[in-house]
Order: C-alpha cells, then structure tokens, then sequence
C-alpha cells in the first residue's frame, strides 16, 4: 500500500510500525501521514518535506507519495535523514482545505485554547517534528508543498518565512528556482504556518512552496511538477548541495498587510483575478470604513485576497518587488 492510501485509510492515527529494505533504508511510520525514513549511514542534512497541510492540495501528496514509492523499490537512494508528512488526511477525505480551522495558522503554540481536531493536530505535528530536528545535528531543511484554487502571475513561488536576526539564504533561492519556482515572497513578520515554526524553532531553511493549481486526487498533470520532483529527489538521495546562486527568480517584499476593520470591507479587483497581478502608481486596491489602500509605487501587487476572514484578520498581502 502506498503512504498515501495508508495515511487516508487511518485518517485520524495510525499504530507505529517500521519496516527495513533490502537497501538497509528504514522506514518507520510513526503515525498517520507522519513517516521517518533513515537512511543506512548519516546524512548530510536532516530534511522535512511535507504536504497535505490544506488536504485539497492533492498533488504534493501525490508527489511525495511517487517519492515514497521510489525509495521504497529502491530507485531512489536516501542519502540524507528524512521526515514525511502529510498534514490533514481527515480533510483530505473530504476534498476540503480543512475541518473545522486552517491549520497552517496554528502553528507556534497557536492551537492552544483550540479543541478542533486541526488544532489537536497542529500539536501532534510539532512534537513529531520537534523531535526529529533536535535529534542531529545536520543543517535542517523544510519545504511545505502547497497548491492553490487561486491562480497566479507565477505559477510556482514561496513564501520565505520571517527570519528576525537572520540571513534570507541565497543558495536556497537558488534552489528553489531550479525547482521551477518564478518568485519568492519575502515574510516581515511572524506567523502560525508550519514553515514559520520550523523555521523560527529550529533555525531551518524553511518554505511554504506554492507549486501550482489545486485539481482532484488523479486528476493533476505531473509533468508540471517535474523539476520540483527533481529538486525533491535531489534532497532524497543528496545529490542538491545547494552551490548555485539564484538567476532570474524574482523577489518581493510585503508593502502592506490589509486587514478587514469591518463588514464594509471591500476589494477593487475581479474575484478571480491572478495572485501578484500588477498595478500601476495609485491603484485603489481594498476599502472599508476610513481606510483605502492605494498603491504607493509602480510594480506593486497583491497576493492571497481573502474577504471572507473574521473582522481584524488579515485580507490581502500587498508585495513589491525588492532584491536581497
Ligand atoms: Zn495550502
């Protein structure tokens, strides 16, 4: 049976169990969607890949499951330590984003006072992960692979957590464009995302990956995400060892966090318009009660507009683009 199937079958826990390949690779399923493969003798990095945090965001589950089943058969070596999870299998079941709340914003201790099975979750994932990362101590790395039902001006981009004191790391930009990524956003402050947590924890090299549309399970068209799988491979089997410099990725700054002040709360373009559509200087993007966002510069854009948040949470990100 595949992770995948496996992690669906038992959506809300799994009995731990483990299981050696001839490889001398170990495989153990800690808990439902949560997999530690090991690999024969120490890695260079300790590596988190997960997925399914939103469970309609079918294909990096479907991608980490083709990775499950390359190492599985052996195809693909495992070179570094590695921990798999697929986030939300119960929404996932339902083709739903989440249950009951979004759970990539409980993370940093943020499901607490929350008795939702996300937030029961959110908890199960940061103890598995505080774990792994605290056992070694190889550079640690996290990529959350995440689609979308919006579309967007670059199909594939990041979210670059907030680092505080630290450096944004250009050999991991650089990384993630040969993963086919068109851009990455720059956070300014803390958040409840996984990648955050990781990232601020941990020190980890950390990213909300958006790699494209959200389809049905079966339905997404692999090859788009054949570099990403490439890059995924790479971190697999060590081969990525990130030298190379970023070329042509675009980078952005976040310019304004529009929060909705009210029921009056109101965005000024089409429903369906593309994440990071650009503006011209002036461009009138939200209103509510004596507030008006105007672009303050050419070249700014939007990303993740939302209107239907609760009063006093964030509604839309406005970007512009900066270098590093
Ligand atoms: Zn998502």
């Amino acid at each position: 049976m595949s992770f995948l199937e496996h992690s669906l079958e038992h959506e809300l826990s799994a009995p731990e169990h483990s299981l050696q390949l001839d490889t001398g690779v170990r495989l153990e399923f800690l808990d439902t969607g949560i997999l530690r493969v090991r690999p024969l003798s120490g890695g260079h990095y300790r590596v988190l890949i997960s997925c399914g945090i939103h469970g309609n965001e079918t294909a990096p589950m479907e991608m980490v499951d083709q990775l499950f089943a390359e190492i599985k058969s052996g195809e693909l070596a495992v070179n570094n330590e590695l921990l798999f999870i697929i986030g939300n299998p119960p929404a996932a079941n339902k083709a739903k984003r989440f249950v009951d709340e979004n759970l990539n914003r409980l993370f940093s201790g943020k499901h607490q006072g929350s008795t939702t099975q996300e937030a029961a979750r959110a908890r199960r994932i940061e103890q598995v992960t505080s774990a792994y990362f605290a056992e070694g101590s190889e550079p640690r790395l996290h990529y959350d692979l995440h689609t979308a039902i919006r579309g967007s001006q670059f199909e594939k981009f990041a979210v670059y957590p907030y680092l505080h004191k630290r450096h944004w790391s250009t050999p991991q930009i650089g990384f993630l464009e040969r993963c086919g990524l068109g851009a990455v956003l720059l956070s300014n402050q803390p958040s409840g995302t996984f990648s955050y947590f990781t990232s601020h924890q941990f020190g980890a090299d950390a990213f909300t990956v958006e790699l494209g549309k959200v389809e049905k399970f079966g339905d997404n068209d692999m090859t788009k995400f054949a570099d990403a799988m490439q890059g995924l491979r790479g971190l697999v089997d060590a081969s990525e060892r990130f030298e190379s410099e970023p070329r042509s990725i675009q980078v952005f700054e976040v310019v304004e966090e529009v929060i909705k002040r009210s029921d009056n709360f109101k965005l000024h373009f089409a429903d369906d318009a593309n994440n990071f559509t650009e503006f011209a200087k002036g461009a009138v993007l939200a209103t509510d009660i004596d507030y008006e966002y105007k672009t303050q510069r050419d070249g700014e854009r939007f990303v993740f507009p939302i209107t239907n948040v609760p009063i006093g949470q964030r509604a839309m990100l406005v970007v512009a683009p900066t270098s590093i």
